[in-house]
């Protein structure tokens, strides 16, 4: 990778002078630690014992035998602690904040899966910790907003614009720009301003280290195909820095289709025409934007595929065509997961399934002798209520409504009883 932040025509590191000494101490540690043997070691050691890593390398035999093709194998991300490949990354950095000597970390979140790995993080490494979430998301994700704030987090409801992500983002750097000197910055995937791209994707290119080495013992060769989902882009540049120099093996990425990428209702930036090249949020990459470089609203079942942007490494890599880009629908990420769960046993993430969909649609192009890989980046728990809504289950919709009158018996027989203690 490229030192100057900048890969091919993408990337680059677009900030307000005020934040350029904090970035080059963060571009200084970041260098150090890569080229620091036991800062890798420490951060094996640490991943080992406090998520699970190595995570394994499962043979789908199931699946395979279905589709009649490659055999199909799925690298287990949903494994790790917090249930998602966003540990590699906020641990990687929890390590280099200790290094920098920093106390505080602030994170933006938007379904809430980063903001609960940070708030983990923080916890374990001690450090105080403000998450910011736009006002629309904590509402939709309360569940997240209480753990976070049970493992000492303050989440912060941002209120301006349309209460989202985005905002969630700009609030977040407002804040870094008054306490740079505290305060370390936890971005959530491999994109914004460098070196955040190269050094998310590097802690998490732990997982393509790990699944290039098991396919080798499990297969006896390389896959012919990797397939992940793509949002930011961090568990896909996790993966696929494991077989990025080896020709044979394709990448395909495969990004978030919503209601189809010609309905105008998704968030596919590299596969499809609706984006185009821009800067923002310190970055330069392709946007889902309109013509005065407004940014668009996105579409999908999985939330954590719902963005404008994508990884400029990615951007990079699609220019120069070393990785494809398909797009999966909310209808066929609902099939696939559905064969999954009752073929495997096993429940991906919405955002993961992106994944599966491809790989289903490409195996049985395949010989036997072949594999593909799957990055499962997470497990499907956290979707339960997507996914019972989307399955229509009538069970499920009395069982919410249940909940919600016994809650209100709860938290009356609650506040009745701390009156009782006032007394
Ligand atoms: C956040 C998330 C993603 C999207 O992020 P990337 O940076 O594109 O990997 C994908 N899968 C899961 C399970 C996530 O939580």
């Amino acid at each position: 990778m490229e030192t100057t932040g900048f890969f091919g025509n993408w990337g680059g590191s677009y900030i307000p002078e005020i934040l350029n000494q904090t970035f080059n101490q963060l571009k200084n540690e970041y260098t150090k630690a890569k080229s620091d043997p036991d800062f890798w070691q420490e951060y094996i050691d640490l991943m080992s014992t406090y998520s699970c890593r190595p995570t394994p390398l499962t043979y789908a035999e199931n699946l395979t035998n279905h589709f009649g093709g490659a055999k199909i194998f799925i690298k287990r991300e949903d494994l790790n602690h917090t249930g998602a490949h966003k540990a590699n990354n906020v641990m990687g950095q929890g390590l280099l904040v200790k290094r920098m000597g920093k106390k505080r970390v602030i994170a933006e979140t938007g379904a809430g899966q980063h903001g609960m790995a940070t708030a983990t993080m923080a916890a374990k490494f001690g450090f105080e910790c403000t998450i910011y979430m736009g006002e629309v998301d904590v509402e939709r994700q309360r569940p997240n907003v209480f753990w976070m704030e049970k493992m000492g987090a303050t989440v912060i409801p941002v209120q301006d614009g349309s209460r989202i992500l985005k905002d969630a983002i700009n609030e977040a750097f407002r804040d870094w720009v008054s306490n740079i000197d505290t305060t370390h910055y936890v971005l959530g995937t491999a994109c914004g301003p460098a070196p955040f791209p190269e050094m998310v994707s590097w802690f998490q290119s732990i997982i393509g280290i790990e699944a290039a080495s098991q396919i080798l013992i499990q297969h006896g060769k390389p896959p012919a195909r990797v397939f992940a989902c793509v949002g930011g882009g961090s568990n896909a540049m996790g993966i696929f820095q494991g077989f990025m120099n080896d020709s044979t093996v394709e990448l395909v990425g495969v990004e978030a289709g919503g209601k189809g990428i010609r309905s105008g209702r998704h968030a596919s930036r590299l596969c499809g025409n609706d984006a185009s090249p821009g800067v923002a949020q310190g970055y330069k990459t392709m946007f889902l934007q309109n013509d005065d470089g407004q940014m668009l609203e996105t579409h999908s079942v999985a939330a954590g595929l719902d963005y404008v942007g994508v990884s400029p490494i990615l951007s990079d890599l699609w220019d120069k065509k070393r990785v494809r880009f398909e797009s999966a629908t909310d209808k066929e990420v609902m099939e696939a997961l559905d064969l999954t769960m009752k073929m495997e046993g096993i429940i991906p993430a919405l955002e993961s399934t992106h994944g599966f969909v491809q790989a289903f649609k490409e195996a049985s192009q395949l010989s036997p002798d072949d594999a593909i890989i799957i990055n499962q980046s997470g497990r499907g728990d956290k979707d339960i209520f997507t996914i019972a809504h989307a399955f229509n289950d009538p069970s499920w919709k009395e069982f919410i409504i249940a909940l919600g009158s016994e809650y209100k018996k709860q938290s009356r027989k609650c506040s009745l009883e701390r009156e009782q203690d006032t007394r």
